[in-house]
């Protein structure tokens, strides 16, 4: 069912067409990390600032409560005028796209430019990328030199972008993408990134740079390696000697941003590899685009998606992550607003609008004006997004879904706040994980440390499944689940294993008549008592339906209602903290009741709490 709804959405979007910051931070002491942590917790951007794992999180929470930050403020704004660039007046970014068609068909004349700087103006658009390539076509330089004048004169930041479709010979599964073993192929890349480099000092390259192709070459090219190892290893030598090599040749300045698709338990197989590609390139992007939840076509993907690829990829990227891209496709002005929502709490400094000539036009302008009427509360929303925390949640780069894919935004749709992470979360007091993390061939020996450290791992019904018999594993009793049991707590090595059955996160599933299952009286009380489980290491909500998510930040927290109905309910967690409540931040109508505790969520609304 996923992967056929995944090929439908894949397509749909065709028809559309149109860090680990830890790196720099595991050697630093304790008293350091407080700092780095205050830092965050006051709301400088989160460039460089993300602790490289949760882990590391959660023993500033626990060693310091809030209050202690406080003296550290003025230290903290010395290290921060030290350590930090210039940031922008506004604590977001927003920019558009002109694609190489919108340049051709909006930005050949004056008037044309004209009107498209009024829509950024409307929109408080204060960066635009002018690309050169997209679909086989290859926009006039003349047209691509005026554009980016013009708006440099107007005052917005300018750069390039690159969409690698249209290449020549398309791959033999999706065909949007190309076959990069095809030398001509790999010429005109070349050949389009000569030309492109030399115009802009920084160039996206938006996310059909990868490849599923099976031709005759690939094959023959691939010898005895496995697909995934073949198309890794391809799109990174491509990455580096037809894209990276030619730009900085032809722009020594050039900065080149490689996004990332929505689609992250996938990237595998299509020869994405975000640590090495986020190594190689200058930034990355993350592409947070939602969908109708409802969508047959689009895959009945949860909103929760654009938190966790967007967390996660800055766990990978660290402080080359430099924001977020969302469309209007798939979605009502609603929903559509569900995007900036979610991106903004994920802490992208920069919000990217795909694109000029979709949000400008009839089927989509009610969007933009959705947004144009609620930029300036998103912008305050922003203030808040730092300080992100919750329970560890374990995917490793590379790593293989099994059945389970997706299965951490639906997680997330429970109110289970997660701090998604590329690496095994050492020296955490909790973990999920699930079947992503056996793509760590270390993860028993890992795992059987963090239990004997006294942690509990919230293991799910597939995973507990594989580890069941293991004979590393020194368990008292089964590690799975009997027939309609849903929750199965074992103490193993120290530790607890908190086995949850997959009825729980697929309680957050929407069918296409937009329903959700009724849970029965036994899941209702197993999700109560999986959410107490959760409250003894981060804050979450006992009584919200599915769909209604948690969102940690610092000493706050955001709450989201994506359900279609009105929600009252509390938080609970984090020792007692959560009892008396102060709103920082209300949008669409949410509020706090005046007992200090309920929260009072109209559908797709948010509220910040303290
Ligand atoms: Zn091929």
């Amino acid at each position: 069912m996923e992967s056929i709804g995944l090929q439908k959405s894949e397509m749909a979007e065709l028809r559309s067409n149109q860090h680990s910051p830890g790196a720099l931070f595991p050697l630093l002491p304790d008293s350091v990390m407080v700092c780095i942590y205050a830092v965050q917790v006051f709301g400088q951007p989160p460039a460089i600032l993300t602790p490289r794992s949760p882990a590391v999180i959660f023993s500033c929470q626990q060693k310091w409560p809030r209050i202690h930050f406080i003296p550290a403020l003025f230290t903290v704004s010395l290290l921060a005028a030290i350590l930090l660039p210039a940031r922008p007046a506004a604590a977001v970014v927003w920019s558009t796209l002109f694609t190489a068609q919108d340049v051709r068909d909006h930005l050949s004349s004056e008037q044309g430019r004209q009107e498209a700087l009024e829509f950024c103006r409307k929109m408080g658009i204060a960066k635009v990328y002018i690309e050169s390539f997209r679909d086989g076509y290859q926009a006039e330089e003349a047209t691509l030199k005026a554009a980016r004048d013009f708006f440099r004169q107007a005052g917005l930041t300018v750069s390039g972008c690159v969409t690698t479709t249209g290449l020549g010979k398309p791959s033999s599964g999706w065909r949007v993408a190309a076959c990069y073993t095809h030398r001509p192929n790999q010429e005109r890349l070349e050949s389009i990134f000569r030309f492109t480099a030399p115009l802009f000092d920084e160039i996206m390259i938006d996310d059909f740079f990868f490849t599923d192709c099976e031709c005759s070459e690939c094959a023959s090219a691939k010898g005895a390696l496995s697909w995934q190892q073949y198309r890794e290893k391809l799109m990174l030598q491509i990455s580096r000697e037809r894209v990276l090599g030619p730009a900085h040749a032809a722009n020594p300045r050039v900065k080149v941003i490689i996004k990332f698709p929505q689609w992250y338990d996938l990237f595998h197989q299509r020869g994405y590899v975000p640590d090495q590609e986020a190594a190689l390139f200058d930034r990355i992007w993350v592409g947070t685009e939602l969908r109708d939840p409802a969508s047959d076509e689009w895959g009945h993907k949860q909103q929760y998606m654009g938190y966790f690829i967007y967390r996660w990829l800055t766990d990978v990227g660290g402080s080359k992550t430099g924001g977020g891209w969302f469309d209007p496709f798939g979605t009502t002005p609603t929903l559509y607003l569900d995007q900036p929502l979610t991106t903004i709490l994920a802490g992208a400094p920069e919000v990217f609008l795909f694109h000029y000539g979709a949000l400008a036009s009839s089927e989509y302008h009610a969007q933009a004006d959705a947004m144009a009427a609620r930029r300036v509360q998103y912008e305050k929303l922003a203030t808040f997004a730092s300080g992100w925390s919750g329970i560890a949640t374990y995917k490793p780069v590379s790593s293989d879904p099994g059945e389970e894919a997706y299965i951490f935004d639906e997680i997330g749709m429970l109110g289970i706040p997660e701090a998604p992470t590329a690496h095994f979360p050492e020296g955490a007091r909790a973990a999920i994980l699930t079947t992503q993390a056996l793509g760590d061939t270390e993860l028993v020996p890992k795992l059987l440390r963090l239990l004997a450290a006294g942690g509990t791992a919230f293991i799910s019904q597939p995973l507990a499944h594989r580890l069941n018999g293991d004979p590393r594993v020194p368990t008292p009793a089964p590690l799975d689940l009997e027939k309609n049991q849903y929750l199965k707590t074992v103490e193993v090595g120290g530790g607890k294993l908190v086995m949850f059955s997959d009825a729980l996160p697929h309680l957050t599933h929407v069918d296409a008549q937009d329903r959700i299952a009724q849970p029965t009286p036994e899941l209702r009380n197993a999700l109560e008592e999986l959410r107490r489980k959760v409250s003894n290491f981060t804050v979450t909500s006992l009584d919200a339906p599915p769909r209604v998510a948690v969102y940690p930040l610092g000493g706050r927290v955001a709450v989201v209602n994506y359900t279609e109905l009105p929600v009252a309910c509390r938080l609970t967690g984090l020792a007692g903290m959560a009892h008396k409540l102060t709103q920082l931040n209300a949008l669409d109508g949410a509020t706090l009741a005046p007992d200090g505790a309920t929260l009072r969520l109209p559908p797709h609304a948010a509220l910040v709490v303290e």
